[in-house]
């Protein structure tokens, strides 16, 4: 089923899916299969890097946004994460948050679940890329500099994939 949050932006024509393109707020998206990045990861071994990447998706959304609607990057949440819900990674929940850390959670992981299929259960946790995008969110919504450590992770065999993203003193 169509979420909720996509159906309004497409009929609010705040989306749009063209030969052109495709814009989400007038911001330039693009598709490719989610197994393109699970083999690029598997090929280069470069957690660091996928770290980066997913960084810049979040970091170009909410400058983006910030630019767009004039709003403040600590009330960005509720969109940012309409937006990431929407993205094919699975759906984030917040676990806990303290002034020290914020704890995230997704159910059903798309990347580790790719990731485990094709190459089999992982000694570590891969969700590097997600792990960025986390990172930057959480750096912008809380203004200070975290640390991201994936803590389980289903492509260990765990159930959930969990983020723990501590603020650096
Ligand atoms: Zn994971």
């Amino acid at each position: 089923m169509i979420s909720a949050f996509l159906s309004k932006l497409l009929t609010t024509r705040q989306a749009s899916f063209t030969e052109e393109g495709i814009e989400i707020f007038d911001l330039n998206f693009n598709m490719q299969p989610l197994l393109s990045l699970v083999r690029f990861q598997n090929e280069t071994n470069d957690g660091e890097k996928m770290g980066k990447l997913g960084y810049f998706i979040s970091e170009s959304i909410i400058t983006h946004f910030k630019k767009r609607f004039a709003i403040e990057e600590k009330k960005m949440t509720n969109l940012w994460t309409n937006i990431f819900d929407i993205s094919g990674f699975g759906k984030v929940e917040v676990v806990d948050v303290t002034k020290e850390r914020t704890i995230l959670k997704l159910d059903k992981s798309n990347f580790a679940k790719l990731y485990m299929e094709n190459y089999g259960i992982q000694k570590q946790p891969v969700c590097h890329l997600l792990g960025g995008i986390f990172k930057n969110f959480v750096e912008k919504t809380n203004g200070s500099k975290v640390d991201v450590k994936e803590t389980s992770c289903i492509a260990m065999g765990n159930r959930v994939c969990t983020f723990e993203l501590k603020t650096i003193k």
